[in-house]
């Protein structure tokens, strides 16, 4: 029985005010059934390992570099993450790969970089509508784990999988469980071809996920849990989010 997990990605959100209501939230509601992290923007995150510090939340990022140290301005390398007590770090977010050009192979050296640290990458995945329209989400998704398992080798177990529907995040669409379910389902497959591991490993579901659906979305065989964007914002969603994954 895999345990659940919950992530909250804040993405380009927050102020010292809104996180300290929003992380003093989630810790009185505390103790989930489930795991529960959230990643926040760099310059808070010496403010939520404090805030969290003695608690069973985890905490992480949203990128990192792949690169170690060096002249590469505005990069975070994850040594420096590891310095903050970062448990997790998200790569290829679909609005990192569309918005910054991140390729399959920069995705897969940011994990392969990320485990090196003690780090676990939170690697998304997804199509677009486009892509789910034209019968190629199986392909889509295969490709982009596949530049990751095969950079990971022997440490494949180690991440954390997010199928993450590029349709529906941030729209209110989501999938639905049993579409979500259906490519679970070939990541799965995907997996447990490359590694005995698989059948320990979590895979998240994110696209729209809400307190009314993610008890459904939950509920399928192979989805471990959310990874959580608009509803991480606000204490009373989020928890609730946690409560169904428990
Ligand atoms: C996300 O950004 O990872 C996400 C799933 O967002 P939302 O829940 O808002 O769709």
């Amino acid at each position: 029985m895999r345990r659940k997990l919950v992530v909250g990605n804040w993405k380009m959100h927050g102020s010292h005010k809104a996180n300290a209501e929003l992380l003093s939230g989630i810790c009185e509601a505390r103790p989930f059934g489930a795991d529960v992290a959230v990643c926040v923007p760099f310059p808070y995150l010496s403010e939520s390992a404090v805030a969290l510090a003695g608690s069973d939340i985890r905490w992480g990022a949203q990128d990192c570099s792949a690169h170690e140290q060096g002249a590469y301005t505005g990069e975070v390398s994850v040594s420096m993450l590891a310095e903050f007590g970062c448990r997790y770090v998200i790569v290829g977010h679909s609005e990192r790969r569309a918005y910054h050009g991140e390729s399959d192979q920069l995705v897969a050296d940011k994990a392969k970089a990320a485990l090196a640290r003690g780090i676990t990458p939170i690697v998304c995945v997804g199509e677009t509508l486009a892509q789910r329209e034209a019968g190629e989400t199986e392909t889509v998704v295969k490709r982009q784990l596949s530049a990751v398992i095969h950079a990971l080798t022997h440490c494949v177990g180690e991440m954390v999988v997010a199928y993450e529907p590029v349709w529906a995040i941030g729209t209110g669409l989501t999938a639905t469980p049993e579409q979500a379910q259906a490519v679970h389902a070939v990541l799965r497959a995907q997996l447990k071809a490359a590694t005995p591991k698989a059948d320990g490993m979590t895979i998240l579901y994110g696209g729209s996920v809400k307190p009314d659906n993610a008890v459904t979305l939950f509920g399928q065989p192979d989805i471990d849990g959310g990874l959580i964007g608009g509803a991480a914002l606000k204490a009373a969603d989020f928890v609730a989010i946690c409560r169904a994954a428990g």
